[in-house]
């Protein structure tokens, strides 16, 4: 088991990671955990799944599970959802000392955190995350956030959680694609800034995805690490560090909402792809060389995520794809800020892209 110290926002906080964490859930949130009915709100399927180990160990400490439902799906990222949960939390009594549990991946994440910052205008919660893209990304950093008519995580607050558990051995009811596309936010932070970590992913990679235990203690940590660490030089997202965090999101979101965000393309697929174009565009432009952006897509392609456009099937091209990067929400004053790559491990902030040449570079890649 691993326990990473992690302060943001001048709030220090604990993120464990390993096996069978929900066991000693009680032992570990320990005085974070004041009152004896703990507020739980839970993904249906983690719940299902994994829900039954966390009432065990809250129930042996003398608490008592009150069981919020979240339906799954990014439908529950919703104004509606979220006046039905904090409704339900002031219901419930709940208090600014509190820590509310979110037991799910990313949506429940997101979700129970906003409402937490806003509920009494703020309150504590610690998130349990059972996906592992939730464990390595969404987790950590405090952004959290809904979804609008306009568009995803445009309404949101930036909450540090109390406490972290990422329990590994949750991992192990998720659906294999679901893995994968977790397993692309972990090898992006060796992609964008940590040369060594990158390595370690083209050696073990296949042990991250065939949910090996030490390989998987040893990818989160490392992911956590990092992103606690990129995240801690510009919390807010006003320097560009933290935006070195969207590595392979532009050309990523283009994809996804070429596809209609459905299941055809899942996020961490469209970033995995998205990643490819970044070093391949990058190459492009001489920024980075060629044998560096075939090798980054070889330990993508070698986790079973998707490395070449063409191989998705889409009828367009790419003035089509660029017209969706006009409408990303990272859009800025006219201009769309992209990663690039100077070398594995060294992402750069670039303003200057413009979007013919991207549209160009695209067509090639179709
Ligand atoms: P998710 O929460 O939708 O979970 C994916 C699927 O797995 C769901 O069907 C869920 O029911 C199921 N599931 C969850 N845990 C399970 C388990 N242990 N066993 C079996 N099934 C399980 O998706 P996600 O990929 O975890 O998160 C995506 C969300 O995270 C998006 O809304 C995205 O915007 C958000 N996100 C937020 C941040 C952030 O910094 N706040 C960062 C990245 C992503
Ligand atoms: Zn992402």
């Amino acid at each position: 088991m691993a326990v990473i110290p992690v302060e943001l926002a001048g709030r220090p906080y604990q993120v464990h990671v390993g096996r069978g964490l929900l066991e000693n859930a009680a032992e570990i949130c320990g005085d974070f955990l004041r009152k004896t009915i703990v507020p739980v709100v839970a993904d249906e399927n983690a719940r299902a799944h994994h829900g039954d180990r966390l009432d065990q160990s809250l129930s042996n400490a003398g608490h008592e599970i009150a069981w919020y439902d979240v339906a799954p799906g990014e439908g529950s990222k919703s104004w509606r959802e979220l006046e039905r949960l904090t409704d339900w939390l002031l219901a419930q009594g709940v208090e600014r000392g509190d820590k509310v549990i979110a037991l799910g991946g990313g949506v429940t994440g997101d979700l129970t955190g906003f409402a937490c910052s806003i509920l009494k205008r703020g309150c504590g919660f610690i998130q349990v995350p059972t996906t592992l893209l939730a464990q390595v990304d969404s987790s950590v950093g405090g952004k959290t956030a809904i979804n609008t008519a306009a568009g995803k995580n445009l309404i949101g607050a930036f909450h540090q959680p109390s406490l972290v558990l990422a329990d590994t051995d949750s991992l192990t009811t998720l659906p294999p694609r679901e893995i994968g596309a977790g397993y692309a936010e972990v090898i992006k932070y060796g992609i964008l800034g940590d040369a060594a970590f990158f390595d370690w992913c083209e050696n073990h990679g296949g042990e991250v995805v065939a949910l090996d235990e030490q390989a998987l203690e040893t990818a989160v940590s490392r992911s956590v690490e990092t992103k606690a660490r990129i995240v801690a030089e510009d919390e807010r997202e006003l320097t560009g560090r933290r935006a070195l965090l969207n590595l392979g999101h532009t050309f990523g979101h283009a994809l996804e909402a070429e596809t209609g965000y459905s299941s055809a393309l899942l996020h961490g697929e469209g970033v995995a792809l998205g990643m490819v174009l970044a070093a391949r565009y990058s190459a492009r432009r001489d920024l980075l060389s060629l044998g560096d952006a075939e090798r980054i897509a070889a330990a993508i392609g070698s986790a079973g995520l998707p490395t070449e456009i063409s191989a998705l099937g889409l009828d367009c091209d790419g003035a089509r794809l660029a017209d969706h990067m006009r409408h990303d929400k990272k859009m800025d004053a006219g201009t769309l800020p992209f990663i690039l790559l100077r070398s594995i491990g060294a992402a750069f902030l670039d303003h200057d892209v413009s979007l013919d040449d991207a549209s160009a570079f695209l067509d090639e890649q179709l």
